[in-house]
């Protein structure tokens, strides 16, 4: 499932490439992308608009209009966001940006299709079908967004503004970073990478943390997220960047999806617990578990 690193890493190479561009006709080809709104009247109002901005919040993709509108994407489990050549402007001698397998297996999934006014084409391919796109005026947008929590790679993102949102609660650390009203963008991958480098337990109550266990949990949310930047992203199933190609952060894991694999920092092998119906990895010996009881809110 993509979380921030894979959504920012699309929204960093689509942003020069679509910006500007006009978005010359929209095809929704699969009703569920816009429900409840129907398909027809997304592709009426985007159809003709120029492409200001495409920009992110948590997870989301913004795709800012001219006219005062945003189209909103989530790619949930398996949405991904591509730019493909358009038919006629192939050119044999270059190739494609996908390759023909890739090209064939995505059309499958093709769920919407921008055809822009270069001739190359946007598409939303998602095999689960969880993909989401709502229109929403560009004022409205602040209070769309007024739940969703601290962006973690602003300066908002500070140990003390971390503490201040885990005062008081019960919940496991690894719960507390998954809730998106906390911390927008964090999934389960970097989750588990953050509480490792910081050397928690993913059970640890959230409320239990010092001072020097939220310093350190914002440095290891921050450095874990930027992992992923820095390897466009994870592919351990159906991500792939807005170029098509696979990401390289599920080689660098240092404990998700590693179970009995040997910890980087003592060798031990790394165990697997099951928090809030998700899979989470971790060390036993170097992440210390919290027990100190937290304080009332
Ligand atoms: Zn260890």
């Amino acid at each position: 499932m993509p979380e921030l690193p894979e959504v920012e890493t699309v929204c960093r190479q689509l942003e020069p490439e679509i910006e500007g561009r006009r978005i010359e006709r929209l095809e929704v080809l699969d009703e569920r992308w816009t429900r409840p709104v129907p398909a027809a009247e997304v592709e009426l109002a985007v159809a003709g608009r120029t492409i200001e901005e495409l920009g992110r919040r948590g997870k989301y993709l913004l795709l800012e209009l001219d006219g005062g509108q945003t189209l909103v994407m989530h790619l949930r489990m398996t949405g991904n966001l591509v730019l493909v050549e358009g038919e006629e402007t192939i050119d044999p001698s270059e190739g494609m940006r996908l390759y023909e397998g890739e090209r064939s297996t995505s059309e499958r999934h093709l769920r919407a299709r921008f055809e822009l006014d270069d001739g190359r084409e946007l598409w939303f391919t998602d095999p689960r079908r969880f993909g989401e796109a709502f229109l929403i005026d560009d004022d409205g947008l602040g209070a769309r967004f007024a739940k969703l929590g601290v962006e973690p790679l602003s300066t908002d993102f500070t140990p003390e503004a971390l503490g201040e949102r885990a005062a008081g609660r019960t919940a496991p650390l690894k719960s507390f970073l998954l809730d998106q009203a906390h911390i927008a963008g964090v999934g389960n991958i970097y989750a588990d990478e953050a509480l490792f480098r910081a050397r928690l337990h993913p059970l640890s109550p959230a409320g239990s943390m010092k001072p020097e266990h939220q310093l350190a949990l914002r440095d290891a949310v921050v450095e874990a997220l930027e992992a992923g930047l820095t390897h466009g992203g994870a592919s351990i199933d159906d991500y792939r960047d807005g170029r098509g190609e696979k990401g390289g952060m599920q080689n660098e894991f240092l404990v998700h999806t590693r179970e009995g694999e040997p910890c980087p920092n003592c060798g031990g092998p790394i165990a697997r617990i099951v928090v809030s119906g998700r899979s989470t990895y971790y060390c036993p010996t170097c992440q210390v578990r919290l027990r100190k009881r937290p304080r009332r809110r």
